[in-house]
């Protein structure tokens, strides 16, 4: 949770807020605790790994999460790819509970787009992109069709034209590849997803294995997103 929702949610509730971990097939994988510095792993009833080139990912580095569920014992789920980002730590909590820590989850390796060049472009990278953009651009969506062509969904402002258009497709052909086609789709409305979350960046090829190269391109977002 950004830090100023959480401001804005303590200030109008007049409560502190905890943040929790989880997915549909497993609950409270983590939790937060008062220090607020990483989540908590429910280590009684899960072993979660971070996982990164096939190995666990060290300090500070982000991987894939890996969960396995001691309690399911009809769907049994053994190092079950989530498809989630975290950053991986072995530092103690101050709070001096034992259960191991992890860092910061960053969100659905789903998410990211892969470009013609090799580079996985992360959501949070349209993100930013599209701030730009702010003035023609309501909302968007990034759909990865093929491994060579992109579908961008656009809900248009007023001041949205041919030249804005011709624009964002030179400058994502930097990012993407010159011979990514990148088909534009003007729409009125974007659907929500299965769980009635927007989807700014949907995948519809399979990725490679989270890789170490992988990884450095979502570090180099986070340490942006962090610096902002
Ligand atoms: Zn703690």
């Amino acid at each position: 949770m950004p830090p100023e929702t959480r401001a804005l949610v303590e200030r109008q509730f007049g409560c502190r807020v905890f943040d929790k971990y989880g997915a549909r097939e497993f609950s409270g994988i983590a939790h937060e605790c008062e220090a607020h510095g990483g989540y908590h792993v429910n280590a009684e009833s899960y072993i979660v790994e971070v996982v990164r080139d096939g190995r666990p990912a060290a300090d500070g580095e982000i991987g894939e999460v890996v969960v396995t569920d001691l309690n399911n014992r009809c769907v049994p789920l053994i190092r079950y790819h989530l498809g989630d980002l975290a950053v991986a730590t072995s530092r103690r909590c101050p709070c001096g509970r034992g259960l191991p820590l992890i860092e910061r989850v960053i969100g659905r390796v789903q998410g990211v787009i892969l470009g013609t060049n090799g580079r996985y472009v992360p959501a949070t990278y349209f993100a930013h992109f599209f701030k730009e953009y702010e003035y023609a651009v309501l909302r968007y969506q990034v759909v990865q069709e093929a491994s060579d062509r992109i579908d961008l969904r656009i809900v248009k402002k007023s001041r949205f034209t041919q030249a804005t258009e011709a624009e964002i497709r030179r400058a994502l052909a930097e990012v993407l590849g010159a011979d990514m086609t990148i088909r534009f789709d003007f729409v009125e409305t974007l659907p929500l997803g299965r769980t009635g979350k927007a989807q700014t960046c949907i995948s519809k090829i399979p990725l490679p294995l989270f890789s170490a190269a992988a990884a450095e391109v979502w570090e180099e977002e986070e340490r942006r997103a962090l610096a902002r």
